[in-house]
């Protein structure tokens, strides 16, 4: 039996989070595992087959602690950094944290001492120095190949036409266990034109699993999104605002670029 965390909200995290931080994310996943599995029933799909990644990224790390007490146990989190420093916060707790964004190849260290997964391999020197940073340590990490499927530069991932290519290439670092693929859909209020992104990434995913046979996941649909890439054929949804409230900060600081 857990104890239940105490923690002491100030009045920031009250106005941003409400009086019950644990208790509005549990029944906001409650309604997007529902929506889910709505998707699901819509498509033919097994509810089971989709994981549900909580993407946590400018939530404070006390704030994360309610979370984790009401069950939420596996946080996404976009910038190494900031998972760095709440993972040393949370060290007393046993988080499984996935890093789901761009990463610097001098902060490949910091990545391979936290994170369970990374979703957001996009070059082969970085797939090179995670090799031998894992080899080093004897470790293993699970890995989703980013693609750039909306052909914006603000976008990081390889480009479609890169992908064959780099697969080839992925036996070169056995300490990277290949799931699949993972990309962000253009921000697009037409769903016709996020809808392409994501069946882009399928029919990509299905020649790389004829080459690589552990490619075969897709992480991709976010709060915006996830219904739509659901019915399209994801493993892996990243949804952030739709279970812990909105970001005070704007998108612009996580993805450069973007106005
Ligand atoms: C922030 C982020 C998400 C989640 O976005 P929401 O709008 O909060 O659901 C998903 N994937 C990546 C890579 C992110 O950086």
């Amino acid at each position: 039996m857990m104890t239940p965390a105490t923690v002491t909200l100030s009045p920031e995290d009250i106005a941003r989070f409400g009086a019950d931080p644990a208790g509005a994310f549990v029944a906001n996943r409650t309604a997007v595992q529902e929506r889910i599995a709505a998707a699901c029933r819509r498509c033919g799909r097994d509810p089971d087959d989709v994981r549900l990644l909580p993407v946590t990224k400018t939530v404070p790390a006390h704030v994360l602690r309610l979370a984790f007490s009401a069950g939420i146990a596996s946080f996404g989190e976009n910038k190494l950094q900031e998972a760095r420093d709440k993972s040393a916060a949370l060290a007393d707790l046993p988080v499984r944290w996935s890093i789901i964004g761009h990463l610097q190849t001098n902060k490949v260290k910091y990545l391979v001492r936290l994170a369970s997964e990374f979703h957001a391999l996009d070059s082969l020197r970085l797939a090179e120095e995670l090799n031998r940073r894992l080899d080093a340590v004897g470790q293993d990490l699970d890995v989703f190949v980013q693609v750039n499927t909306s052909g914006e530069d603000s976008k990081y991932g390889l480009h479609p036409d890169a992908l064959t290519p780099f697969v080839e290439r992925l036996p070169d670092y056995p300490r990277l266990k290949p799931r699949g693929l993972m990309t962000l859909a253009i921000f697009s209020a037409d769903v016709e034109r996020v809808r392409d992104c994501f069946r882009l990434l399928r029919a990509l995913r299905d020649r790389a699993a004829s080459m690589h046979p552990g490619l075969t996941g897709l992480s991709m649909g976010m709060s915006g999104d996830y219904e739509t890439a659901i019915e399209e054929g994801a493993s892996v949804v990243r949804v952030g605002q739709a279970i812990l409230g909105a970001r005070p900060t704007s998108d612009a600081h996580y993805w450069p670029g973007l106005a």
